[in-house]
């Protein structure tokens, strides 16, 4: 790893760290102290990338309320993702975190996270396709790489792989800070922009409105108009842009039908 990428990592992470309640939840301290203690970048193997993987997810699970079946957001996610048990051969599960951010993700394990701040601003088909956005960070290696980013610059990585048989890559007092490492690296422009094609070729594929897209970057792009601060906003730049592009390959595709 390149010492401008750990550099731009925690620059980030003073930044971005002000605003978003969901990183608010999440503990703070000791970020930069593991990017100093970097000694070298270690190799995750695509086993321990799994687990690691898994075991962040647990973690954010636990430090994030969950929205339970009978919730209104729980019931119209599982509603909304019904049958997409599977995508292109990773296997998927869904959960909201009650929180107000305009936000989600998804992790090389295939669980997909979404709050509840998104779902208030986004109709069904807008959200669809940022779920389909998040996936493709996933399908197309990005989000591998952020966590080997992060991986790289935990203080704990010495002693982790020792823990690999007992389904853990780092310490329990290690993996928050790793987790939000990680939430708080952005993905490049490019990795947008290829996550957004994947994700409008998933709204085809699955028969959804591909029109939603459009509508999702647009209110993204009025967010941000607005002087909004939510996570997702800071992290894809250019959603007007995007917008825009999103309505071309739709107005593509309406031909083509
Ligand atoms: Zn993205």
């Amino acid at each position: 790893m390149k010492k401008e990428n750990i550099l731009l990592i925690l620059m980030s992470i003073v930044v971005i760290n002000v605003n978003a309640q969901f990183g608010k939840i999440l503990s703070k301290t000791k970020n930069i102290e593991a990017g100093k203690k970097l000694v070298k970048a270690a190799t995750l193997s695509d086993e321990d990338m799994a687990t690691l993987s898994l075991q962040s997810v647990k973690w954010m699970d636990e430090n994030n309320p969950i929205a339970e079946a009978g919730d209104t957001y729980a019931d119209r996610l599982s509603k909304l993702v019904a049958g997409l048990d599977n995508e292109d051969g990773l296997t998927l599960n869904f959960k909201v975190y009650r929180v107000v951010d305009v936000n989600a993700f998804a992790t090389p394990d295939g669980s997909v996270r979404v709050m509840a701040g998104l779902m208030d601003l986004m109709t069904d088909d807008e959200l669809l396709s940022v779920i389909g956005h998040e996936i493709g960070h996933v399908k197309l290696g990005h989000s591998k790489k952020r966590y080997q980013s992060a991986y790289a610059i935990s203080a704990a990585k010495d002693v982790a792989v020792a823990n690999t048989n007992a389904g853990k890559v780092l310490a329990d007092e290690e993996i928050g800070n790793f987790v939000e490492t990680v939430a708080n690296a952005q993905f490049s422009q490019t990795n947008e922009s290829s996550a957004d094609e994947y994700g409008f070729k998933f709204l085809v594929r699955h028969n959804f409105n591909y029109h939603g897209m459009e509508g999702a970057f647009k209110k993204l792009a009025d967010l941000s108009a607005d002087g909004g601060k939510g996570s997702l906003t800071s992290s894809h730049p250019g959603s007007a842009k995007r917008s825009a592009r999103a309505k071309e390959w739709a107005e593509k595709q309406d031909k083509n039908k």
